[in-house]
């Protein structure tokens, strides 16, 4: 498809926006167990779901799905081009009044910041209509810990939308560490981060992906500055973005389904948007349009609900129903 073909085109010329690369999957349990933390567990996780995979065709899937939840860059754009069938889709889902969430990983950017970018890319979004890592974070904090004083590794966007949500950023006196995606992180960020992470206050991460990917290549993500204080002080941190529980619980909350059976996750990568739709019940829509191929689905050692070359299928399928 030609028009495929321009796309992922450029991709390789892309923004880098929404770039989501790489993580540590963390499995549930030790969400919260390292800060001493209880996280409340609301969802359930119908076994049933894993085994249907198998057997259900995207007729099915789209059949018995109410919500979508959609990763953002290589499922419905790839670098500054939107993907085909995405503003139809999209469209459809709005004229069948089918809720559905903007789901991105990539906390460089706040909620307002990516919905505006949304729209520059000829997307119809509001802030209502996304959720990022650095919102689940948000979220998260301020229902499930006391920690109001924070240290911020993060852009001026996320430190902006911390503040908007009564948070105050200090390194004197900081109660919690909070890495996000920090394309302006500097020596000094680093050094006074590593002080308060190595004295042993609590530590959290928005997401943990490893890397970004850019027009030239890939740049450290999150994971980078992950990696390197669990090499020289031995901590990990509480990770909230895709996959993490937080990210499902923040995501079922603003579509106001708590059945994750009901829900599709469509999305390119296996380690975020399809581990999260595998731990958590969800219907995963694997789109073959992005960063995984056949050989790392093969390599992933697990079954999407349904996948797809496109989210063009899922348009196809959508409109026969
Ligand atoms: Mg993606």
């Amino acid at each position: 498809m030609a028009q495929l073909a321009e796309a992922l085109d450029s991709k390789s010329r892309g923004s880098g926006f929404d770039s989501q690369q790489s993580h540590h999957p963390r499995p549930d349990g030790e969400i919260g167990r390292r800060s001493g933390l209880k996280i409340r567990r609301t969802l359930s996780v119908p076994v049933r779901v894993r085994l249907r995979a198998h057997i259900m065709s995207l007729s099915d899937v789209l059949s018995r799905t109410k919500a979508f939840l959609l990763d953002l860059d290589g499922t419905l754009y790839v670098g500054d081009s939107l993907l085909p069938g995405a503003a139809e889709f999209l469209e459809l889902l709005r004229r069948r009044s089918i809720p559905f969430l903007f789901l991105t990983n990539n906390s460089s950017r706040s909620t307002a910041g990516y919905a505006k970018k949304l729209r520059s890319r000829g997307i119809d979004a509001t802030m209502s209509d996304v959720l990022t890592s650095g919102g689940a974070t948000i979220r998260y904090l301020v229902n499930e810990t006391p920690y109001r004083k924070i240290y911020l590794v993060g852009t001026p966007e996320l430190e902006e939308e911390f503040t908007s949500a009564g948070f105050t950023l200090t390194f004197d006196g900081a109660e919690a560490v909070v890495l996000g995606y920090d394309t302006t992180v500097t020596y000094d960020k680093m050094a006074k981060a590593g002080l308060l992470i190595r004295a042993g206050i609590p530590y959290f991460a928005t997401h943990a992906d490893r890397t970004c990917i850019y027009p030239e290549g890939l740049h450290p993500d999150t994971g980078f500055l992950i990696a390197g204080y669990e090499h020289i002080f031995g901590r990990s941190p509480t990770v909230l973005g895709k996959p993490e529980l937080p990210m499902i619980q923040a995501a079922t909350e603003r579509l106001g389904i708590t059945d994750t059976s009901r829900i599709a996750m469509v999305g390119d990568q296996l380690d975020t948007d399809q581990t999260m739709a595998l731990r958590h019940g969800l219907n995963g829509i694997l789109v073959m349009s992005g960063e995984t191929d056949a050989q790392a689905l093969e390599a992933w050692g697990h079954t999407p609900a349904s996948t797809v070359d496109g989210v063009w299928e899922i348009l196809d399928t959508l409109r026969k129903l």
